[in-house]
């Protein structure tokens, strides 16, 4: 009986470590195909160049569906359809002007860009004195007498002793997102906030912003961190000097877009459904390189990888092209309520939108006992200088899923550089690294490989 146990936990390590073989050589080859084959590279650079300027409702976000839709439908994917999806449809309008007008020290042009969903100044533009604030409990306390017919210069830069830079942008964001709503609340004339970037550069970093219904709308847009030092040095020393800025941006009526979805049907459990997504739509000074198109094309480029290596999945993998991330987050609403009307099985989902940086690794939100599985995999990146495997993932347009109880996993690559690019003239496909971003398809598509074949 002895003899027969130990013979059978001989056999279960030689099949386990014939089975770790296995997996090393497989995800060898995706890695090898990956930086071999420049496909992926090459639609992101028609992406980008092609169609630049992907805001939410924009010809150009519909140009990215079309585009997207016809890479996959070319694939001899098992399926490839459009999801309809309304969508909001702000304009930005003419460039943005700005400058600072002191008596003291004299008129300098300033880089700006109106935060998404804004109200224009105007054509004669909007010129007043600057009260300089870092929160929102600062602005209280100043109250209306003193910021009555002002701009408000929100002022907090992002962290810069925060490794964990998504963290740091957390940490800064509200003043982008609400600072015109809690401006307006004391009668503020406008919003000048700083960029969220840990660079000190030109770029305007803009991004979406909020209004509250029941406050009056004021125009706010993001200025340059060295523009924003700038207006600190000289307020300073000068309390009543002008900010001008001129803004044109309006919204018109919401127009119907689309997540694009293309799909490998699973051989066992075609029910059970893996997501991997980025969203489709982009702010535009930029041309959505690392926000997101890399994230969009390393989703497909997991589907190539499975098809060129001929996997067939047990469950259904899909890549989907999230519409209108940046803007209201209807993309990832529509999928989710989708999911739900069909009642699909979503079994596990990916997002890949934090750039297309070195990988570093999945931040992973499932229960304990499956979440350890998944954790386990580490080892098999170890060698690729992949290690951070940790609790904790998802991601916008997938975290509507979590409804359904599906384990979220975000891909992470290095961070320290990302908020160079985030939403500025600075995300362009120059910026984009051929062998990182590939080793992050590589990567990708191994993680899922492993959940598929393993079952986790
Ligand atoms: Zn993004």
């Amino acid at each position: 009986m002895k003899q027969i146990i130990l013979g059978t936990i001989l056999l279960l390590n030689i099949s386990l470590t014939l089975n770790a073989q296995e997996e090393d050589k497989m995800m060898k080859a995706f890695f090898d195909e990956a930086l071999t084959d420049q496909t992926a590279f090459e639609n992101l650079r028609y992406l980008c160049k092609n169609c630049n300027g992907r805001i939410t409702g924009s010809s150009q976000a519909a140009a990215a569906v079309e585009f997207t839709f016809q890479v996959m439908n070319n694939m001899n994917l098992d399926k490839v359809y459009k999801q309809p999806v309304q969508v909001p449809y702000w304009i930005r309008g003419e460039e943005e002007t700005a400058s600072i007008q002191s008596c003291k020290f004299g008129f300098k042009a300033v880089p700006v860009s109106a935060l998404g969903m804004s109200v224009g100044t105007g054509e004669d533009g909007l010129s007043a004195k600057v009260i300089e604030v870092h929160n929102f409990a600062e602005l209280e306390k100043l109250g209306r007498e003193n910021i009555e017919g002002k701009i408000v210069f929100f002022n907090r830069a992002m962290d810069p002793t925060m490794l964990n830079t998504f963290g740091a942008y957390g940490g800064a964001a509200d003043q982008r997102t609400e600072g015109a709503a809690r401006a307006g609340a004391f009668g503020a004339a406008g919003v000048v906030a700083r960029s969220l970037t840990t660079s000190q550069d030109n770029f305007p970093h803009t991004g979406v912003m909020r209004y509250n219904d029941t406050i009056s709308k004021i125009p706010a847009v993001a200025i340059s961190t060295n523009g924003a030092n700038l207006l600190s040095k000289w307020l300073k020393n000068d309390s009543e000097l002008n900010f001008f800025f001129r803004t044109t941006s309006y919204e018109l009526p919401e127009v119907t877009s689309y997540n694009v979805i293309g799909e490998i049907k699973g051989s066992e459990f075609p029910d059970q459904i893996i997501t991997v997504g980025g969203h489709l739509d982009s702010w535009e000074p930029g041309e959505g390189a690392h926000d997101d198109g890399a994230g969009c094309m390393q989703s497909i480029e997991v589907l190539r990888l499975f098809q060129k290596m001929g996997i067939q999945p047990k469950r259904t993998i899909r890549a989907v092209m999230f519409m209108d991330e940046e803007v209201a987050q209807r993309g990832g609403d529509e999928y989710a309520r989708q999911a739900g009307l069909k009642n699909e099985n979503h079994y596990f989902a990916l997002e890949a939108d934090r750039g297309a940086l070195m990988p570093k690794g999945f931040g992973i939100s499932a229960p304990d006992e499956r979440l350890e599985k998944i954790l386990a995999l580490k080892k098999y990146f170890e060698p690729y200088g992949i290690t951070y495997f940790k609790k904790g993932g998802g991601g916008v347009d997938i975290g509507p899923l979590k409804q359904f109880q599906t384990p979220l996993s975000s891909y992470i690559p290095e961070m320290q550089r990302y908020f160079d690019f985030h939403h500025s003239g600075n995300d362009t496909f120059e910026q984009v690294n051929f062998r990182e971003f590939q080793m992050g398809s590589a990567a990708i598509a191994s993680f899922i490989y492993l959940i598929d074949k393993h079952d986790l």
